[in-house]
């Protein structure tokens, strides 16, 4: 089974920035259909101060490293995506205290702890055409797959898929929460930007998990 520590951990921001970056077109046109457009700068900005601070974030334990990314985030990302983003990385730190690496339950955890500080911070549910779209199903299916013992191969090529399928999904839903919530119809027919964007870093950590 694959053991993360910090320093691996930190590879996968270098991914996950890098597949971010882009498609910066992409995602601001998502943005600029249903919101203010600034979705694709605000989490770009946000990964390139992370990947900055790489130097720093490898030395850390996974607790503080996580950490660390969750305050990083809520001071440079502009718009909801910061405190949100903030909260996920706090509420995943909780569940590495003490840890030195991550394995396949901790990722789940990790995931699930990310969801909820998500879902708790934005007042958000399922449903409500937002990353949660993306990261529920893939949290959902993670835990599933465990209880299956299924393989980690099998595991990470399915919850890469349910947070694709997730993302997609987003795209049929009235706006609950977020700025496309203001539009007339909801934003139904387009899909959600910050949905798109966390389905890129599920996609990015299970393929680094599977390498
Ligand atoms: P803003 O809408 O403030 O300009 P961004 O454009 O950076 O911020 O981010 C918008 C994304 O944030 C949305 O596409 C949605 O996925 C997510 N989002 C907004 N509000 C919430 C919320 N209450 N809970 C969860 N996610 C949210
Ligand atoms: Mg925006
Ligand atoms: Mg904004």
């Amino acid at each position: 089974g694959f053991q993360l520590t910090s320093k691996d951990y930190t590879e996968y921001i270098k991914l996950a920035y890098a597949k971010i970056h882009e498609n910066g077109e992409y995602v601001t046109a998502l943005d600029s259909a249903t919101g203010d457009g600034d979705h694709w700068s605000n989490i770009n900005m946000g990964f390139e101060s992370l990947v900055e601070a790489i130097p720093d974030l490898e030395t850390l334990n996974l607790f503080d490293c996580f950490k660390k990314i969750g305050m990083i985030m809520m001071s440079v990302i502009g718009g909801s995506g910061g405190v949100l983003y903030g909260s996920a990385y706090m509420e995943a730190a909780k569940t590495l205290k003490g840890k030195e690496v991550i394995e396949n339950q901790d990722m789940c955890n990790v995931l699930e702890a990310m969801l909820n500080g998500v879902m708790n911070r934005g007042n958000a549910k399922p449903g409500f055409k937002t990353m949660i779209d993306t990261l529920h199903p893939a949290v959902e299916c993670y835990k599933d797959c465990i209880a299956k013992g299924l393989s980690e191969k099998e595991t990470v090529a399915l919850v890469k898929k349910a947070a694709l399928d997730g993302a997609q999904s987003t795209a049929d839903m009235e706006a609950v929460r977020g700025r496309a919530c203001y539009q007339a119809n909801k934003g139904v027919g387009h899909l959600d930007p910050g949905a798109v964007t966390m389905s890129y870093q599920v996609e990015i950590l299970m393929d680094y998990i599977a390498s």
